[in-house]
């Protein structure tokens, strides 16, 4: 027995594998989402290993090392893996440092993310369609979340007006891509932010789309919106469509060719619509849809089971009613989905 009590990853990454007994020691459902290949999670008849190297390992190396020390006080040739699971982990990581794997730890326990997920997410681009009320939350969790690349367009300045709710934003007169990037930079000097401070367009839609996997729409009027919606399935780009005015807020992603989009349900932008300025709006709300819309992208991203394609999430968040109306897919007069 080695009077060490710790193993480090890189003596335990050289044992032969058939000359120890790996032990998870933490719950079940950790285990579950991702354990160490070869790791038994309990062992019944420990009786029986009294002559077999046991590695006890936890999520950080800490309880584990109380784990072995029990077990050599009775008589086993018991170790503690050094950093545990966590220290794993960074080991097979090649494509996130050391940082990275800290600060998304919480995210990378994940089973629907994972450290796979972790690595997509960072491959990722992400485009945001205006930094407003919407882009403000959902630029800011993107960032937090890990996204390799955020871009950010908007042409619109900065007004007293729009601080109660789009919480990234600083400084009045500047203009709102760049405040946005600024503040997400703050969030994450890990990924690279690229602001446009102009106009979203026909005529520069496609050479922007064409950097990114997926784009959030985030802007403020039923005309723009309509306008995101067509030019991203003409170009083919997976895109989340959210609104909302007021208490009430609605999110539907849109897979081009795939799933429904905002012209299967409605021929043309309605006419008449609210906006913020006319109807008013809690900065709380757009938090919200603006957070869902992020939780769309990481979710498209990661694991995109469960993403709202051909259904439209609907929250009244003065009842706190949410309701997601059923699309039947797309719809065959759709003269954007058969252009
Ligand atoms: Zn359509």
């Amino acid at each position: 027995m080695n009077d060490e009590i710790e193993i480090s990853i890189e003596s335990f990454l050289k044992l032969t594998k058939d000359s120890f007994l790996l032990i998870d020691i933490r719950s079940e459902a950790s285990y579950q989402q991702g354990h160490i290949e070869g790791a038994v999670l309990t062992y019944k008849d420990v009786g029986a290993l009294r002559d077999t190297k046991l590695i006890f390992y936890c999520q950080y190396g800490i309880e584990s090392i109380e784990t072995a020390a029990y077990f050599r006080k009775c008589g086993y040739d018991a170790y503690s893996l050094q950093g545990g699971y966590a220290a794993w982990l960074k080991e097979q990581s090649e494509f996130l440092d050391i940082d990275e794997l800290e600060r998304y730890d919480r995210q990378i326990t994940l089973a629907q993310i994972g450290l796979i997920g972790q690595e997509k997410l960072k491959r990722s681009g992400v485009l945001i369609i205006g930094a407003g009320g919407l882009g403000c939350p959902c630029g800011m969790y993107l960032a937090a979340a890990g996204v390799g690349r955020i871009g950010i367009i908007d042409h619109d300045e900065v007004c007293l007006s729009n601080l109660n709710r789009q919480i990234a934003h600083r400084e009045v007169g500047i203009n709102k891509a760049l405040s946005l990037k600024n503040t997400l930079s703050g969030i994450n000097d890990k990924i690279e932010i690229t602001a446009y401070p102009y106009r979203f367009s026909e005529e520069n839609a496609e050479e922007i789309l064409d950097g990114y996997d997926f784009v959030i729409d985030c802007t403020d009027t039923a005309e723009t919106k309509f306008m995101v919606n067509d030019l991203c399935v003409r170009c083919d780009k997976p895109y989340c469509y959210g609104g909302v005015i007021g208490f009430e807020g609605q999110v539907m992603t849109v897979i081009p060719h795939k799933t429904a989009c905002l012209r299967c349900i409605f021929e043309e932008p309605p006419t008449g619509c609210e906006t913020c300025e006319s109807h008013g709006i809690i900065g709380a709300s757009a938090g919200i849809i603006g957070s869902i819309q992020a939780l769309e992208a990481v979710k498209y991203i990661t694991s995109p089971e469960n993403i709202l394609t051909n259904k439209m999430f609907i929250f009244n968040m003065l009842t706190m009613r949410s309701r997601i109306v059923e699309l039947g897919g797309i719809n065959n007069r759709c003269s954007i989905c058969h252009e």
